[in-house]
C-alpha cells in the first residue's frame, strides 16, 4: 500500500515572507470550517496574510439583500483584487440570483480554472493513470447570462449569448495557462455541429487564437465526445477549454475522475480580480460536524498563492497536503474508503505537521505566472464591410394548426414588403407541410423574407413595423422578432430543421 510504506522527506526550500491583504468570505454550511482550516495552514507555512473577512450568501439574503453579496464584500474585493471564498448557498424559494454567479459577473472573472490531478492516496477507479489536466471554462457568458423569458405561458426561453470578445479572452487564457504550465496541447470542446453560430464562434475564435501559440497543439472535439473520451482515455487531455454550460458539467465529471467534490479546487480569473473557491457547495448536511474535507479549499488556496506569485509557499503547502494524503494516517470521511477517518481539524493539523516535507509520489509541477489577457475597451471586434437585413423571424403565440396560422400570416403579409417563407415549431419546419410529425406547442416562428417581386429593395424598420401592425390587426399575438441579417454577404442566422 502506498500510504504505509511512504516516508516523508524534508523540504529543501525556505519560505518567503511577503504580506498580502486578501478578502476572505467564509460562506455558508461547511464554508467557515474549511476556510479557517486553510487559513491555519497558510499561517503555519509562514506567509503573512492579512485577511479581511466579509459576508456573502445565506445571511445576506436573509437580511433582505437580493444580491446575497454585502457592500463590504464588494468594497473589499475591489480594494484587494483577490478573494478566498467559501461556498455560498443559493436559497431556493427566496432571495435573488446565485451570489456566486453575481460575484463572478460583477468582477468580470471570465475564466474558471479547474485543475484535475490524480493524488496518490486517494483511491478512485482511475487511480494509477496519472490524470493531470486543467478545465478552462468560460465563466460569464452563455446560458449563464441568465436572460430568460416566458414566451408563452407554456414555453420558456433562455438566451445563449456568446461574444467574439468573450471567446478571444477565454481562448487566450487557455493557451496562456498551457504555456505557464508547460503543457503541449489545448482541446476546445464545443457543440458547434448543432449550435453553429454560438458554439461555432468559440471553435473559430479558438482556431484563430491558436495560431499565436504554434508550439502548443490545438485540437477541437465535440463536447459529448469529450465526456466520453474523459471516461475512456482521460490521460490524453492537458487543457480543455469550453463554454460556460459545457464547462460546468464537464468539470464536475473531471472532479469525479480524481476523487470527487471534496478535493476539487477552482479559480475565477479576470483582468483585474481573482476569486478562489472549492468547486463544491455548502454541503449543509455535514456542516458544523467537523467532518468536511478541506482539501478542495486548500488546493484553491494553493492556486491563489501561485496567482500572487508565492510559488514556493504554494508548492510547500501542496506537498504537505499530498504527503498527508499519502501517509495512511487518516482521511476525511468522504475519501477514507475504509481507512482511518479523521475530522476536519485533525486533518488540518496533520497537513500543518507535514509542512516542509516533500512527496515522493507527486512531483511538483513547474508553474510560471499566468499572463491574463488584458481588457479590451472596445465593444465591437468584428466590423463587417457590408450588412443587410434580408428578412425577419416573427415569434407568435398561437393555439391552432400550422395551416390556419400560415393562412393568417400570408394574409397579413399582403401589400407589405414580405412574404412568408416558412413556419417552424420547436425548431422544425411545419409549414408548408412536409410530412414531419412535430408535436406542436403554442410558440411559432414565422420566417418572413423580402417579397421576390421587390428584389433589390432594402428592408427597413418601417416595413417591419407595417408587417407587425398587420399581424396584430389579424388578431395574432407576436412576442418577439429577430432580424435576419447578412454580414459581408453571409447569413447571420441558421435554418430551421427541414428548411430549404
Ligand atoms: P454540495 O454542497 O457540493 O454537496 C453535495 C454533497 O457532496 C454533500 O452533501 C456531501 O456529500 C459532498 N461534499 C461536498 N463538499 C464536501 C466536502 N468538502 N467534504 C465532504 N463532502 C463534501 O452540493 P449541493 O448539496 O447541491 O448544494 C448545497 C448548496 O451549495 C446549495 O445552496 C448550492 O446552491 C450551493 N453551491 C454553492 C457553490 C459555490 O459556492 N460555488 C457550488 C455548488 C453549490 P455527503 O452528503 O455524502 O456527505
Amino acid at each position: 500500500m502506498i500510504e504505509n510504506t511512504y516516508k516523508a522527506q524534508p523540504a529543501a526550500t525556505t519560505t518567503p515572507r511577503v504580506k498580502h491583504t486578501i478578502t476572505a468570505i467564509p460562506g455558508d454550511g461547511i464554508g467557515p470550517e474549511i476556510t479557517s482550516a486553510t487559513q491555519k495552514i497558510i499561517q503555519a507555512a509562514g506567509l503573512e496574510i492579512e485577511w479581511e473577512t466579509v459576508e456573502a450568501g445565506k445571511k445576506v439574503f436573509e437580511a433582505g439583500l437580493a444580491s446575497g453579496v454585502s457592500k463590504e464584500c464588494l468594497q473589499s474585493i475591489r480594494k484587494n483584487k483577490v478573494a478566498l471564498k467559501g461556498p455560498l448557498e443559493t436559497p431556493i424559494g427566496y432571495g435573488g440570483k446565485s451570489a456566486n454567479v453575481t460575484l463572478r459577473k460583477m468582477f468580470e472573472t471570465f475564466g474558471n480554472i479547474r485543475p484535475v490531478r490524480e493524488i496518490p492516496g486517494i483511491h478512485t477507479p482511475f487511480s494509477g493513470r496519472g490524470i493531470d489536466l486543467v478545465v478552462v471554462r468560460e465563466n460569464v457568458e452563455d446560458l449563464y447570462a441568465g436572460i430568460e423569458h416566458m414566451q408563452t405561458p407554456d414555453v420558456a426561453q433562455c438566451l445563449k449569448l456568446i461574444s467574439t470578445k468573450g471567446c478571444y479572452k477565454i481562448s487566450e487564457l487557455a493557451f496562456e495557462i498551457a504555456s505557464a504550465e508547460k503543457r503541449s496541447s489545448v482541446h476546445v470542446a464545443t457543440k458547434a455541429n448543432i449550435m453553429k453560430k454560438t458554439e461555432g464562434m468559440m471553435k473559430q475564435t479558438f482556431e484563430t487564437v491558436s495560431k499565436s501559440y504554434p508550439k502548443i497543439q490545438a485540437k477541437h472535439l465535440l463536447i459529448d465526445n469529450c465526456a466520453h473520451q474523459l471516461v475512456i482515455n482521460p490521460e490524453q487531455f492537458e487543457v480543455i477549454m469550453t463554454t460556460n454550460m459545457n464547462g460546468d458539467i464537464i468539470s464536475d465529471l473531471t472532479s469525479g475522475l480524481v476523487g470527487g467534490l471534496g478535493i476539487a479546487p477552482s479559480a475565477n480569473i479576470g483582468h483585474e480580480y481573482a476569486i478562489f473557491e472549492a468547486v463544491h457547495g455548502s454541503a449543509p448536511d455535514i456542516a458544523g460536524k467537523d467532518i468536511a474535507n478541506p482539501t478542495a479549499m486548500i488546493q484553491s488556496a494553493v492556486m491563489m498563492l501561485r496567482h500572487l506569485g508565492e510559488f514556493q509557499v504554494a508548492t510547500q503547502i501542496e506537498q504537505a497536503l499530498f504527503v498527508t494524503l499519502q501517509s495512511g494516517q487518516g482521511y476525511p470521511v468522504d475519501i477514507a474508503a475504509g481507512r482511518p477517518v479523521v475530522g476536519t481539524r485533525q486533518f488540518t493539523d496533520m497537513v500543518v505537521a507535514n509542512l516542509g516535507t516533500q512527496s515522493a509520489l507527486s512531483k511538483p509541477r513547474t508553474y510560471d505566472k499566468v499572463k491574463v489577457p488584458q481588457r479590451e475597451s472596445v465593444t465591437v471586434i468584428n466590423k463587417p464591410k457590408t450588412r443587410k437585413v434580408v428578412g425577419t423571424d416573427i415569434f407568435i403565440e398561437f393555439d391552432g394548426t400550422p395551416e390556419v396560422l400560415g393562412d393568417l400570416i400570408e394574409d397579413a403579409a399582403e401589400g407589405t414588403d414580405f412574404k412568408l417563407k416558412m413556419i417552424s415549431n420547436r425548431g422544425t419546419m411545419v409549414y408548408p407541410a412536409n410530412g414531419v410529425d412535430t408535436d406542436c406547442v403554442d410558440h411559432w416562428r414565422c420566417r418572413m423574407t423580402l417579397n421576390p417581386e421587390l428584389t433589390g429593395k432594402d428592408i427597413d424598420d418601417n416595413s417591419l413595423w407595417q408587417l407587425l401592425n398587420r399581424i396584430s390587426q389579424n388578431g395574432l399575438c407576436w412576442m418577439h422578432i429577430e432580424k435576419l441579417n447578412q454580414f459581408d454577404g453571409e447569413n447571420a442566422y441558421t435554418k430551421a430543421q427541414g428548411e430549404a
